[in-house]
């Protein structure tokens, strides 16, 4: 996605929608997760209509706020100390210009890749950090299978080493589910994954 069609507070974290889980949080029931430092806590960006668009770090969050790009909606229950001021840490903000955000889908890259499976293998279910995951051309390329989201999957090295070079099929091994572009879509479902940890979030995701 091109930041400059959006404006900067609606794309410019994309990355930060969902970050990577590390295995001591994979270790945890939910609910316990390790707590982010707080600047880096991820805060929902709301569009001037109320509509979830994107998830974006308190860091970035405070600094559209100074601007006065957008407003607090909900606050979380930090507050953060400079020399001249404290300003209460925003867990819910909104844009006060409407953005239009376009229905496009995100870059193909690695990095979206896994944010789309969500860190799971595709064949096996497990969820990896990052460094245990590669992409798995679901169709070769030697067999004429394209670089595409519709033919790339994360996959741990276990399994696609078990797959070697043969087809889903013939290795007999069966995909999670079919893959996609990563589009609007995905990314509100991605909120409301994280929505779930913060209650001050569902009344704007769960509609
Ligand atoms: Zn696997």
């Amino acid at each position: 996605m091109n930041a400059d069609q959006s404006g900067e507070g609606a794309n410019q974290q994309d990355e930060h929608i969902l970050p990577p889980p590390s295995r001591d949080q994979n270790n945890l029931p939910s609910g316990q997760h390790r707590r982010p430092p707080v600047m880096q806590e991820p805060v929902l960006v709301l569009n001037a209509t109320f509509e979830p668009i994107n998830v974006t770090a308190v860091r970035r969050a405070m600094v559209l706020l100074l601007k006065g790009v957008a407003q607090a909606e909900e606050l979380n229950h930090h507050e953060v100390h400079s020399t001249s001021r404290v300003m209460k840490v925003p867990s819910v903000i909104r844009l006060l210009a409407y953005r239009h955000i376009p229905q496009q889908t995100r870059a193909l890259s690695r990095k979206n890749i896994l944010l789309r499976d969500r860190n799971t293998c595709q064949f096996c279910g497990g969820i990896f950090p990052a460094s245990e995951l590669t992409l798995d051309h679901v169709v070769l390329r030697s067999r004429g299978g394209r670089s595409s989201w519709e033919n790339l999957v994360a996959c741990c090295y276990q399994c696609n080493n078990r797959k070697g070079d043969r087809t889903p099929e013939e290795a007999g091994i069966k995909l999670a589910r079919r893959p996609r572009p990563f589009t609007l879509y995905t990314s509100r479902q991605l909120m409301r994954l994280i929505g779930h940890r913060d209650e001050k979030w569902r009344k704007y995701l769960f509609y």
